[in-house]
């Protein structure tokens, strides 16, 4: 996160505007933006391994709260960033894709290590061969498991995708055809 020192304290840099005295101005979407990444509130789907190193993501030497992500939430309704980590069995799925739709709009979904994005090592039956086949995907994490530092380059990954999303692309018809797609309305 690109920061700037103001008496002491560090605080996020200002989007690009228009300054002069007295006066600072930019556009909505900018300002928008810029408070949603810098306050992204998580819901960890930790199911196995990969979990372990999310735990080690949020202890204090890593400390996702530089990053204005130490709010976990364990409600759907109020989470913007869905962060699946570990194996999915087939069977989990459907709850995995409930989280999801409850999920409000705008929501993000960071998959985390192999087996999220792909089943990893379980190439077997019993496995979901990836959660994209049954949610949309915004980041993938690579990793067997991934050290806390590649899951802070994913944060740092979705805050760039945050902090420029349009404020219509929710409403626009790609977004909606994107959904159909996993029959999502
Ligand atoms: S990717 Fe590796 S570390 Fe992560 S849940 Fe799967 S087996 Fe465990």
């Amino acid at each position: 996160m690109e920061t700037v020192a103001l008496n002491g304290v560090k605080v996020a840099e200002s989007p690009g505007g228009i300054e002069g005295a007295g006066f600072f101005a930019t556009s909505l979407d900018k300002a928008v933006g810029l408070a949603r990444k810098n306050s992204i509130w998580p819901l960890p789907f930790a199911t196995s391994c990969c979990g372990i190193e999310f735990m080690a993501t949020m202890g204090s030497h890593y400390d996702l709260a530089r990053f204005g992500s130490e709010r976990l939430s364990f409600s759907p309704r109020q989470a913007d960033l869905l962060m699946v980590m570990g194996t999915i069995a087939k069977k989990m799925g459907p709850i995995l894709r409930q989280v999801y739709e409850q999920m409000a709009e705008p929501r993000w979904v960071l998959s985390v290590g192999a087996c999220a994005s792909s089943g990893g090592i379980f190439d077997t039956y019993s496995v979901l061969q990836g959660i994209d086949r049954i949610i949309p995907v915004d980041v993938y994490v690579p990793g067997c498991p991934p050290r806390p530092e590649q899951i802070i380059d994913g944060i740092l990954n979705i805050q760039k995708l945050v902090e420029t999303e349009s404020l219509r692309r929710r409403d626009s018809e790609e977004y909606k055809a994107m959904l159909n797609k996993y029959g999502i309305e």
